[in-house]
């Protein structure tokens, strides 16, 4: 993704009342983020152990969403929707976020599984175990980059919704 000021991040929210927007905690070593390896900025609030960020780039902006850990527990261990690592390398968990606008505030939300700590982008980016000789693991790596791409710009669009 294209780098971000944290003007741009804080500006960025579409769920989040103007309170919550200035109460945003950005990312540890911000100046530090490595933009050219992921597909979207994900990190947790350090004192609301609950509470995480999102931010992913729509349409050429980005778009920034506060997102939630619910108490819900899968029973088995489950797959991140996003990354979809097979290996299970780190927890998943229930993360849901108000819709924007309207639907938002009547308390509509939509709730997704992911990695604990946003860890997505690094996960898609290990080579996968060769799966057959001649099996083109890089080219499987690509391809597994534009499905986390694709699946969390479906996930904001949805949050979004139709504006
Ligand atoms: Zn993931």
């Amino acid at each position: 993704m294209r780098p971000l000021t944290d003007a741009q991040i804080r500006a960025s929210f579409i769920n989040a009342s103007l309170r919550e927007r200035k109460g945003v905690v950005l990312p540890a070593a911000f100046d530090e983020i490595a933009w050219g390896v992921r597909e979207f900025l994900g990190w947790r609030d350090p004192k609301q152990p609950t509470l995480g960020y999102l931010v992913a780039e729509l349409d050429g902006r980005p778009v920034g969403l506060l997102m939630r850990q619910t108490d819900a527990r899968p029973r088995s261990r489950p797959q991140c929707s996003w990354c979809a690592d097979v290996t299970l390398p780190n927890d998943v968990v229930f993360w849901s976020t108000r819709r924007a606008g309207d639907a938002g505030r009547r308390g509509d939300t939509v709730g997704t599984l992911v990695c604990e700590e946003f860890q997505c982008s690094r996960n898609v980016r290990q080579l996968p175990p060769l799966a057959y000789q001649g099996y083109d693991r890089e080219a499987a790596r690509d391809r597994r980059i534009e499905a986390l791409s694709s699946h969390v710009e479906g996930f904001v669009r949805d949050v979004q919704g139709g504006r």
